[in-house]
C-alpha cells in the first residue's frame, strides 16, 4: 500500500526543501546554444551547459543524424550482442580508437554505463582500485559494484596516491583511477605523475575524460596529449555527451584485451540497448570533423584565457586551470544562489554551487566556457559579473 512510504516520501520532500537543496529545473524552448531561450519567454547566455566544443546544434551533425534516420532507422530494438550491432557502430568504435591512439572502443548508452560496468568484469577480490576522492559519482558506483579492495587517495594528492600504491602493493593487480578534469575546481589531474607512479608501483592507470576529451590538449585529445602521454594510458573512458556533441552516449577505449573482455563481461554493455544509428553516425561525422582541423579547440582555449584573464583583472578570486571551467569563489552559499539570480536577470546562465555539491565554505560560481561562445557573448558576461559582483560587494 502507497499510504505508508507516501507520508514518509513527502517528509524527505519538505525537508530536501527546508535545506534549499531542492533541485528546480530550468525550461528551455530553443535548441541548446550560446543563446537560449526560457520558456519565461526570457533569452539568455548559456555559461553552464557542457556544450565546450558548441556542437550540440551544429549543422553538419544534425544532417548526419537525418541521413542516418533514411539509411538505418530509428532504433535497434536489441544489445549490441544479440541484433544491436551495425556497420556505424563499429566505425564510430574505430574513429575514437583513432582518435586516442588506442588499440580498440566499447560503445555503451552513457558514460556513467561506461563506468560502472569497467571495473568488475576486469577485477576481483584480490586486486585493489585506488580511486582519486573526487572522482565522479559513476566510478564510485562502478567501484562499489566490484570486490576489489578499495583505496583513496586525497584530489590530485600524488603523494597521498604513492601512499595508497604502497599500501596496495600485495594485491595481484593494481589500477588508480581519476577523472581527468575535476569538474567542480576544473583542475586537471596530474597525468604526467599519476603515469610515473604506476609504472614504478606496476598498477593500470584509467582516466575518465568527460571532461576533458574534446577540450584539453592542443588538438582537444585530452589528457593523454596535454602531459604528453599517449599510448600510456591502459583506459580511457568518456562520453558523447559533452563536448563531443552533447546527445548520449559512452565509451570506453584502451588496450585489445580489456575491451574484448569488456564486450564478454562488462553487464551495461550486455543487457542494455544499443545505441541508435542517428547518435553514432552525428558521432561519426563528430569525429572526422576533430580529425580534419583544431580550429574549435583553438577558439575554446581563446575564449577560456579572454574570460579567465578578465575576471582576473576585475578583481574576481578564480580558480588557475587548464580546462573550461572557471570556478569564481564566493565562500558564501547565499551570496552564490542571489549572485546567480541577478545574473540571470542581466541575461546571463551560470549556476551557483555550495555544500554539500562542494565543501562547507567554497561555495562558487562556475563557468562553463565554449567555443559556441563569441566574443560579445562573453563580454557581456564579464560586464555583468562587474556590475553584479560590484553591487553584491564581491569586487570592488
Ligand atoms: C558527465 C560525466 C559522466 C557521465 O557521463 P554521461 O555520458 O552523461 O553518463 C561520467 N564521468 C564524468 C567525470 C562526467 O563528468
Amino acid at each position: 500500500m502507497y499510504g505508508k512510504i507516501k507520508d514518509h516520501l513527502q517528509k524527505e520532500l519538505a525537508a530536501i526543501q527546508e535545506a534549499g537543496l531542492f533541485k528546480h529545473e530550468r525550461i528551455i524552448v530553443s535548441p541548446q546554444q550560446a543563446e537560449i531561450k526560457l520558456d519565461s519567454g526570457q533569452t539568455v547566455l548559456n555559461f553552464c551547459a557542457n556544450n565546450y566544443l558548441g556542437l550540440s546544434n551544429h549543422p553538419a551533425l544534425i544532417q548526419a543524424a537525418k541521413e542516418a534516420l533514411d539509411t538505418h532507422g530509428y532504433g535497434m530494438s536489441s544489445v549490441r550482442f544479440i541484433c544491436g550491432t551495425t556497420d556505424l557502430h563499429k566505425t564510430l568504435e574505430r574513429k575514437i580508437a583513432e582518435f586516442f591512439g588506442t588499440d580498440d572502443t566499447i560503445l555503451y548508452a552513457a558514460c556513467f554505463d561506461a563506468n560502472g560496468g569497467v571495473f568488475e568484469p576486469l577485477l576481483g577480490e584480490e586486486d585493489a582500485i585506488i580511486s582519486d576522492s573526487l572522482n565522479h559519482a559513476s566510478i564510485i558506483d562502478g567501484v562499489r559494484l566490484c570486490k576489489a579492495k578499495r583505496f583513496r587517495y586525497q584530489n590530485a594528492d600524488v603523494k597521498d596516491l604513492e601512499a595508497q600504491l604502497i599500501a596496495a602493493q600485495d594485491c595481484r593487480f593494481r589500477i588508480v583511477v581519476t577523472d581527468g578534469v575535476f569538474s567542480m575546481d576544473g583542475n586537471v589531474a596530474p597525468m604526467d605523475k599519476i603515469v610515473e607512479l604506476c609504472k614504478k608501483y606496476d598498477a593500470l592507470v584509467m582516466v575518465d575524460e568527460c571532461h576533458s576529451a574534446g577540450v584539453v590538449g592542443e588538438t582537444g585529445r585530452g589528457v593523454t596529449e596535454l602531459f604528453n602521454i599517449r599510448g600510456e594510458v591502459d583506459i580511457i573512458t568518456g562520453t558523447l555527451g559533452k563536448a563531443f556533441g552533447g546527445a548520449i552516449g559512452g565509451f570506453t577505449t584502451g588496450k585489445k584485451e580489456i575491451i574484448e573482455i569488456l564486450r564478454q563481461r562488462s553487464r551495461p554493455y550486455l543487457f542494455s540497448n544499443s545505441l541508435p544509428p542517428n547518435v553514432v553516425n552525428a558521432g561519426i561525422k563528430m569525429f572526422d570533423m576533430m580529425s580534419e582541423t583544431h580550429e574549435l579547440q583553438d577558439k575554446l582555449h581563446d575564449n577560456t584565457e579572454y574570460f579567465m584573464s578578465k575576471m582576473t583583472a576585475a578583481g574576481f578570486d578564480i580558480k588557475p586551470t587548464k580546462s573550461a571551467i572557471c570556478a569564481i569563489m564566493l565562500y558564501d552559499a547565499k551570496l552564490s544562489q542571489v549572485m546567480a539570480s541577478r545574473l540571470l536577470e542581466e541575461g546571463i546562465y551560470v549556476i551557483g554551487f555550495y555544500y554539500p555539491v562542494v565543501p562547507k565554505g567554497l561555495a562558487r560560481i562556475r563557468v562553463q566556457l565554449s567555443a559556441g561562445h563569441e566574443r560579445k557573448h562573453l563580454d557581456k558576461a564579464i560586464n555583468a559579473f562587474i556590475k553584479v559582483g560590484k553591487e553584491l560587494g564581491v569586487i570592488k
